[in-house]
Parts: C-alpha cells; sequence; structure tokens
C-alpha cells in the first residue's frame, strides 16, 4: 500500500514539474527553442543604417513583439491545447506585445501618443495575477531592459490616447486577426506613426507569411515598412536585406484575384461575390484574415482588398488600416472607403466618416469603386 502510495506522490510531483513549464520560466520564457525563432533585430546604433531612427525604433518594436507571438504559438502547438476553444493565450500574447511596442516606443519618444488596442483593466485584482506573471514574462523574454511588476500595466495603458488631428500619434494593433492567429493562419503586429493626420510609417509584422507565395513550403515571417514618399519594401523575418515592392500591374479588373476577410462577420462575402461578378472576375477570392490582405496586395500577390461593411454602425478602428494603408499607398495602389472618400486617421480612435475599405491599384480603382457604388450603396 505505501509503494503503492509513493509511486503515486513521485507520479504527482513529476506531472506538476512539466505542467510548471510555462511562460514563468526566468529565459527562454516559453519554454521552446529560441533558435527557431529566426529574427534578424535591426541596430538603431548602425551609423550605415538606411533608416531614420523612428523606422528603425518602430521595426524593432514590431519584430520582438512578432517574436512574442511566435512562442505563444509554439507552446500553444506542443502542448496540444486545443486552440480553437482557448483564447487566453491570445490575451498573453496581446497584452504582451503591446506592452513590448509601448515600452520601446516610450524609451525613445517619451512625449508620442498611442492609439494601442488593448488595455489592462482585465489585468487587474488578486484572481489576475497569474495572467498578468505570464504577461510580463514573456513581455521580458524579448525586452533588453525589462519592465517591473508595477511598470506593467502603465505600459500597456500608455495605448490608451484618443488620438486626433495634431501631433504625433502611433496606431497599434499587438496582434491583427486574432481568429487567425488562432487557427495557425495569418496575422499580424501593425504599427503606424501618424503626424497631423496623415500617416507617415506603417510597419507590419507578419509571422506566418509565406516570403513567397508561389513557394508553399518555403520560408515564412515578413516585415513590411512604407515610408511616406520613400515607398514600400519587404524584408524576410531572417534578414535586414530589403526588396522593394509594387502592386502588379494591371489593366482591367476583370483579371484580379480579389482578397477579402475569412471572416463574414468582418466583410460581406455575399456584396464580394456580386461586385466580383459585375467585374467579370473568375478567380476565386483569397480569404485571410487581418493586414496581411493589405501586405499581398501592396506585393502583387493579389490586386484588390475588399472589406465591405456588416454592420451599419460598426466604426472601423485606425489601428486596423493605418500601416496597411500607408503601405498600399507606397507601393502604387489606392485605399480609400466604399464612398471613395480616403480613410480619416484624424477623427479618434475609430474612422468615424469611413465605411468600410476598397483598395486596388491606381489603374483599376474608380473601376472597383463605380461597381461598388452601383451594387452597395444603391441596394
Ligand atoms: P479581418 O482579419 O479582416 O477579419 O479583420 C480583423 C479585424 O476586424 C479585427 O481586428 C477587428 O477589429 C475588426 N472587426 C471586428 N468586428 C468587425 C465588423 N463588424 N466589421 C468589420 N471589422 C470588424
Ligand atoms: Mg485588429
Amino acid at each position: 500500500m505505501d509503494i503503492i502510495f509513493i509511486i503515486c506522490s513521485l507520479l504527482f510531483i513529476f506531472a506538476l514539474i512539466f505542467h510548471n513549464t510555462s511562460y514563468s520560466e526566468e529565459n527562454n520564457a516559453t519554454g521552446y527553442d529560441d533558435s527557431i525563432l529566426v529574427i534578424e533585430v535591426f541596430d538603431d546604433d548602425e551609423e550605415e543604417s538606411k533608416y531614420e531612427l523612428k523606422e528603425t525604433v518602430a521595426i524593432n518594436a514590431v519584430l520582438r513583439a512578432s517574436k512574442i507571438c511566435q512562442k505563444v504559438f509554439q507552446k500553444l502547438v506542443m502542448s496540444d491545447t486545443v486552440i480553437k476553444k482557448d483564447r487566453s493565450p491570445v490575451t498573453v500574447a496581446d497584452f504582451s506585445a503591446q506592452a513590448v511596442v509601448n515600452k520601446i516606443l516610450y524609451e525613445t519618444f517619451p512625449n508620442d501618443l498611442i492609439v494601442g488596442e488593448e488595455e489592462s483593466g482585465c489585468l487587474q485584482g488578486d484572481n489576475r495575477k497569474e495572467l498578468k506573471n505570464k504577461v510580463l514574462s514573456l513581455a521580458n523574454s524579448v525586452l533588453d531592459t525589462p519592465l517591473n511588476d508595477n511598470e506593467l500595466l502603465d505600459t500597456i495603458n500608455r495605448g490608451s490616447s484618443p488620438g486626433g488631428s495634431s501631433g504625433r500619434i502611433w496606431a497599434l494593433d499587438p496582434i491583427d486577426g486574432t481568429k487567425g492567429f488562432l487557427r495557425g493562419e495569418q496575422f499580424c503586429i501593425g504599427l503606424a506613426l501618424i503626424i497631423d493626420r496623415d500617416v507617415h510609417l506603417g510597419v507590419l509584422g507578419c509571422p506566418n507569411l509565406l516570403v513567397d507565395l508561389k513557394t508553399p513550403e518555403g520560408e515564412k515571417g515578413c516585415l513590411f515598412v512604407a515610408i511616406k514618399g520613400k515607398g514600400a519594401f519587404q524584408h524576410k523575418f531572417s534578414s535586414t536585406e530589403e526588396t522593394q515592392i509594387h502592386l502588379a500591374d494591371i489593366s482591367s479588373p476583370s483579371a484580379a484575384l480579389f482578397c477579402e476577410s475569412v471572416v463574414a462577420e468582418h466583410s460581406s462575402h455575399g456584396d464580394a461575390a456580386k461586385i466580383a461578378s459585375f467585374l467579370g472576375i473568375t478567380k476565386p477570392p483569397l480569404h485571410m484574415d487581418s493586414m496581411c490582405k493589405y501586405c499581398v496586395v501592396a506585393r502583387g500577390d493579389a490586386d484588390i482588398y475588399l472589406s465591405l461593411p456588416v454592420r451599419v454602425d460598426y466604426e472601423e478602428n485606425i489601428w486596423d488600416h493605418a500601416a496597411g494603408c500607408i503601405l498600399i499607398k507606397e507601393a502604387g495602389g489606392i485605399v480609400s472607403d466604399i464612398n471613395n472618400k480616403p480613410l480619416d486617421f484624424s477623427l479618434g480612435r475609430t474612422l468615424k466618416t469611413n465605411k468600410g475599405v476598397v483598395v486596388a491599384h491606381s489603374k483599376i480603382h474608380g473601376q472597383v469603386i463605380d461597381v461598388v457604388q452601383q451594387l452597395i450603396l444603391k441596394k
């Protein structure tokens, strides 16, 4: 009897040890091998760097937040969690990613405002201590100077700016496309700098996006950078070498490949199908989560991106579009809403005067808008 008791106790202790291999470990916080996360960190001290300080800082912040998401996702896969039902890992990644980006921005630009998607409300209170500790250790696993327990919530809450029409405002989505993240599909970390109502810089980290869509077994992990007046660029996560990107040259919408959200509650698939058919488009739509849609259009893998309102009262968030918008403009495309109005990032945290989003090459954007207006606005 005693022997059975001792064996059971030992098994229980072993189970506890394995179970506790969690985010809270000191180094390598997720318990996974960091070497498989091939993210080249840009060096802000490099004299010959082609980027200005704000660009290098934003790139570094997005790459580090991308690393957090990769760690959390690997942890999910390796621990056989039923990821579709369990949203808590996303919460951990969301908060940690926002803490990291906000901290890095604040260290260099303490006077800039940040409009970030998350706020720390649900990390407060004694019953949230475990979640808070996970968020803290995950954030610290990618930071050079760690945050302490007291700084974490304030750092996350630095993203609570109301936005507006003057000064320097960063728009941050720490994980755009949560549903894609949970499915192991597309998601991105989106960061944009708006100066006096105009987007000047967009950086998007897309950990699951193929560097080349035509090579499905190839490398994943792309960073996109767009700088006002200077162009749009793609880097692999594994390299700091950049390639300038452009929309595909297209003269007729009928040849287009269009993309839309995977989630029909976010964008009307029915309306998009009618528009596509009216334009003579025969290719089936590319369904993709997050601002990765802006990225694939910007680099010429798709030609049109439609986000068509499902609910009349929905206001788009500025962090869901600012970085993607400048990427498209700098790559030769046009971004408007369904009324052909430019997206207005100066009205607060949401795009209050815009409805939906229509993205296309400047040669065909007008034709797409004509059909959108015929079919949707006159419904
Ligand atoms: P997507 O990956 O294209 O489905 O877009 C994801 C984003 O859609 C999320 O970040 C949400 O902020 C946003 N979203 C949530 N509800 C709606 C809605 N009713 N209409 C449009 N976008 C939405
Ligand atoms: Mg989002």
